[in-house]
C-alpha cells in the first residue's frame, strides 16, 4: 500500500514531538510536513526542536531536515500532505479557525486541542467506545460546504484511563449513574516547558485550569448518540471530578468511585468484563490498537505510572484495586499514558479508523 503523506502542526511541542516519534515507520502514514509557530518557521525541524526535544531517541532521520512551516499559513501545507494532525497550543478561537481552514482546504484534521470538541457535528473519538460517531462526518461536511476535509477530535487526555472501563460495564448492561473521579496528572500534560519545576518538585498542585469541567462534560458526548443529524450527549451519567497535577513525567492516574443503577455486577464479573473487552479497533486490527484495551492487574499496588504507562505501545488503560465502596458501589484505580493514548497515539488511532472506514 502506498503510504499517505501526513502533516503535523504544532510539531515542535510535547504532543507534536510524540507524533513525529510515533509515526516513524508507521505502516500507513509518512510525515511529509511539519509546522509550528512563526518563530520556528523556516528552520529545519532538527534546529527548531534543539534544546527542547523531550523524546528518549533523537528526531527521526526523515523528519530532521524538513523545513518547518508556519502553521498559520494553510497554503504551506496544501500539496505537501493529505491529512493533518493538529497539536497546536494557542488561543482557542485561533485554533478553531485554523483547523476549519485546513478542513476547507481538503485536509482532514485530527485534533488534540479542545477548541473544536463541543460542536455536535464533530466526533470526539475514543474508537473503542464511539467509533460509530464518525457517521456524522457527511453532515459536518455538508454544513460547512467542505469536500474532502473534515475535523475529528480527541477528548481530554485524563479521560482515557477510565472511560473504556466505564463503557465496558455499560455495554455489558450495567447502567452507571454517578462517578467521583480524582486524577493525578503528569507534568507532560502541560506541554513544554509546562509547570515550573519549583511548583512541582516536592509538591502537588490541586488545580488544572478547565480540566475538571472537561472531565465532567466530555464523557457525556463520548457516550452520546447520533440523532437528528447531530451528536446528542448522554446526560444520564453524573460526574464530579477533582484534577491534580503531580510530579510524574508521563501517565495520568485516576481514582474512581462509581454507582450503578438497579443492576449491579459482582467484582469478579467486572474483572471478567474488563479482561474480555474488545472493540472496533481490535476487530479492524488497526496498527495502533492495543490487543487488550483494558488490562486488569491483580497486584494490590498497581497500576503505577512508571510500571504501567508503556503497556502495549502505551495505548492501554491499566486498571487495578477494584473493591467495594461504602458510599457508592465500587472503587478502582486506572492509568493511561497521557501523551500517547491521551494525545498523539490516540490521534493516530483515530486517523487509522477513518482510513480503514474509507474516509481518507
Ligand atoms: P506545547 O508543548 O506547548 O506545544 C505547542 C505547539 O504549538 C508548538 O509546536 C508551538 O510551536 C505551537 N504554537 C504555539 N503558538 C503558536 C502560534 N502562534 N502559531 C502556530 N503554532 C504555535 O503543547 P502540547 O502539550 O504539545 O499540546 C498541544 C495541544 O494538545 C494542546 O492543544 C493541548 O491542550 C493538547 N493536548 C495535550 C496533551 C498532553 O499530554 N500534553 C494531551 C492531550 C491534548 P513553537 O515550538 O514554534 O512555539
Amino acid at each position: 500500500m502506498e503510504k499517505i503523506n501526513v502533516g503535523v502542526i504544532g510539531a515542535t511541542g510535547m504532543v507534536g514531538q510524540n507524533y513525529v516519534r510515533l509515526l516513524e515507520n508507521h505502516p500507513w502514514f509518512d510525515v511529509a510536513y511539519v509546522a509550528a509557530s512563526p518563530k520556528s518557521a523556516g528552520k529545519s525541524y532538527e534546529e527548531a526542536v534543539r534544546g527542547k526535544w523531550q523524546m528518549a531517541s533523537d528526531p527521526p532521520k526523515k523528519v530532521r531536515d524538513l523545513i518547518v512551516g508556519d502553521a498559520n499559513d494553510i497554503n504551506q501545507a496544501v500539496g505537501k500532505c493529505d491529512l493533518i494532525f493538529s497539536a497546536l497550543e494557542m488561543e482557542k478561537e485561533k485554533i478553531k479557525q485554523l483547523e476549519s481552514e485546513y478542513a476547507k482546504s481538503d485536509l482532514p484534521v485530527f485534533s488534540n486541542a479542545s477548541a473544536n470538541r463541543n460542536f455536535d457535528n464533530i466526533p470526539m473519538l475514543i474508537p473503542e467506545i464511539n467509533s460509530n460517531h464518525i457517521d456524522i462526518i457527511p453532515q459536518q461536511k455538508k454544513a460547512n460546504g467542505w469536500s474532502k476535509g473534515f475535523i475529528v477530535v480527541k477528548p481530554n487526555c485524563s479521560l482515557q484511563s477510565y472511560m473504556a472501563p466505564v463503557y465496558a460495564l455499560v455495554k455489558a448492561g450495567y447502567e452507571v449513574k454517578r462517578m467521583i473521579i480524582t486524577t493525578m496528572q503528569a507534568v507532560s500534560g502541560a506541554g513544554y516547558p509546562g509547570v515550573p519545576s519549583l511548583d512541582m518538585i516536592d509538591n502537588i498542585v490541586p488545580f488544572i485550569s478547565g480540566e475538571e469541567e472537561k472531565s465532567e462534560i466530555e464523557p457525556q458526548k463520548i457516550m452520546g448518540k447520533i440523532s437528528d443529524e447531530k451528536i446528542v450527549n448522554d446526560t444520564s451519567i453524573k460526574i464530579s471530578a477533582h484534577c491534580n497535577r503531580v510530579p510524574v513525567v508521563d501517565g495520568h492516574t485516576a481514582c474512581v468511585s462509581l454507582e450503578f443503577g438497579q443492576n449491579k455486577p459482582s467484582l469478579e464479573e467486572i474483572k471478567k468484563i474488563w479482561n474480555e473487552f474488545s472493540s472496533e479497533p481490535q476487530k479492524l486490527n488497526l496498527p495502533f490498537a492495543p490487543k487488550k484495551p483494558i488490562i486488569y492487574r491483580e497486584e494490590p499496588n498497581r497500576p503505577q505510572p512508571r510500571k504501567d504507562r508503556d503497556s502495549d505501545k502505551a495505548m492501554t488503560a491499566t486498571v487495578g484495586r477494584l473493591r467495594g465502596c461504602k458510599v457508592f458501589d465500587i472503587r478502582f484505580v486506572c492509568l493511561s499514558h497521557n501523551t500517547v493514548r491521551g494525545a498523539a497515539g490516540g490521534g493516530i488511532l483515530n486517523a487509522e479508523l477513518l482510513k480503514a472506514k474509507g474516509y481518507i
